[in-house]
């Protein structure tokens, strides 16, 4: 039987992905009918316009590669390392092809022939222990002063030095005192009848604090109760983005397992976060293909993972309460990220929520990717990444909103960038602007 293994939404329709699909290199390079409309949309193609770092391009060199006609080097090894993984292909492609899945199992085979670079190991190690994640992180905090300007307003900080990756004008989160998970304890009991559990996602836990504050706020003004799961670790999306395949199968093992010890104790597994919540929901059952019994326990937890926004819109009465409230004289545009809109068709359920107290101005394309693109492009890449970020910072700024807001804290990171220490505008999850409008 052929199983859907992923899900994209185009006009409000499902699009599922059959895992014959996403593993036959050869079936999709032939199912390319090189009609060009993945182009134009392109992130990578935008800021360096080449066949080669397109969608179609991507395609050829990886059936050419499976056929053996092509060897994996280093030139081969750079081009599928320009990928943005922005699924913007995948969204407007009429044969629906699966071009960042191919990518992804293409990045395994450079991660095992010319392995992981000293200082991307180093941190994966680090997303693995959490209480190492803590210690690191802890230290950073303690001594980031000397080495950056800090920027508290926007959790954000800079390079006092002009180093090979971090120049002195590249805005980079900055880190708190007490990560959120260390900040409160496990089992909060605001009275209900109700109870979720909370997955924070890394750069939320240790950077971006009050998303989960915030989200805290909420559960209390609704009255449910929340469970950190405290032991959770990080979702491996940035190792799967990267190959790191041993590093994703000892992080989904670990997470899924935990999960199903108290999933039916709650009723939502809850996650501020795009990447993290489209790492769980959708891509641990595609790296699972092979595995038969891992792929089924995470399709069963899967059932309970739901963004942050879609969860509160869809199932509690967070939606009156905040009409309830007064309204909060600020403009907001926000960004879809891909993960959320493209990957997990949420886009409707945040805007809804913010709308009921702040007014929204859209921007020209809210659905162009900010050019995160994962560990490589911010780092190795960082042109590539700078140079997809100033159109999205441009078109914020047009709107002349003074917040920017999207559901994923890599956006956060990229656009905090993009726009600049001197920008107006400032970002904000939509979980933080909705605990604001809660306490008028
Ligand atoms: S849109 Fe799809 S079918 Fe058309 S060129 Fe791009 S990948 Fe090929
Ligand atoms: S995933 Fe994004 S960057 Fe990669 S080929 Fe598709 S559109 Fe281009």
């Amino acid at each position: 039987m052929i199983v859907p293994i992923k899900k994209y939404f185009q006009n409000g329709v499902i699009m599922s992905k059959m895992i014959e699909d996403i593993f036959s290199f050869d079936e999709v390079q032939e199912d390319c009918i090189k009609c060009g409309k993945c182009i134009p949309v392109c992130t990578i193609h935008i800021v360096n316009p080449d066949e080669v770092t397109s969608p179609r391009g991507f395609i050829d060199l990886l059936g050419a590669y499976k056929q053996g006609n092509l060897d994996l080097d280093k030139n081969a090894k750079d081009i599928f390392e320009s990928c943005f993984l922005c699924t913007n292909c995948v969204d407007v492609c009429p044969k629906d092809l699966p071009v960042d899945m191919i990518i992804e199992q293409v990045r395994s085979d450079i991660a095992e022939k010319f392995g992981i670079a000293w200082y991307k190991r180093a941190f994966f190690l680090l997303l693995r222990y959490r209480w190492l994640n803590d210690i690191a992180f802890k230290l950073g905090w303690a001594f980031q002063t000397c080495g950056f300007k800090i920027k508290g307003d926007i959790d954000s900080m800079h390079s006092r030095l002009n180093l090979p990756i971090i120049k002195t004008d590249r805005l980079m989160p900055s880190l708190r005192k007490t990560s959120f998970l260390n900040a409160h304890p496990e089992n909060i009991d605001n009275g209900g009848k109700r109870k979720v559990a909370i997955f924070i996602g890394c750069l939320a836990n240790y950077n971006y604090r009050d998303v989960g504050d915030s989200l805290l706020e909420i559960l209390e003004a609704l009255e449910i109760d929340a469970f950190l799961a405290k032991s959770q670790k990080c979702c491996s999306a940035p190792a799967y983005f990267t190959g790191d395949f041993g590093t994703v199968d000892s992080l989904a093992k670990f997470n899924i397992e935990y999960f199903e010890g108290f999933s039916k104790d709650v009723e939502a597994i809850i996650v501020p976060e795009a990447t993290c919540s489209a790492m769980l929901k959708i891509d641990y059952e595609h790296y699972f293909h092979d595995q038969p019994e891992w792929k089924a326990r995470a399709k069963a937890i899967m059932s309970k993972v739901y963004m942050a926004t879609e969860w509160l819109q869809n199932h509690t009465e967070l939606e009156a309460l905040l009409a309830s409230k007064k309204k909060v004289p600020k403009l907001v545009t926000y960004h879809d990220p891909c993960h959320a809109r493209k990957m997990q068709g949420i886009h409707e359920e945040p805007r809804n929520l913010v709308r009921q107290n702040y007014n929204i101005v859209e921007m020209s394309d809210s659905n162009a990717c900010c050019g995160f693109g994962g560990i490589t492009m911010q780092t190795e890449k960082y042109h590539f990444a700078k140079a997809a970020g100033i159109p999205k910072a441009a078109m914020i700024e047009k709107t002349g909103a003074e917040i920017v807001s999207a559901e994923c804290s890599a956006c956060r990171m990229q656009i905090n960038n993009a726009m600049g220490v001197e920008s107006k505008t400032i970002f904000k999850n939509p979980i933080e602007l909705i605990a604001e409008a809660l306490r008028d």
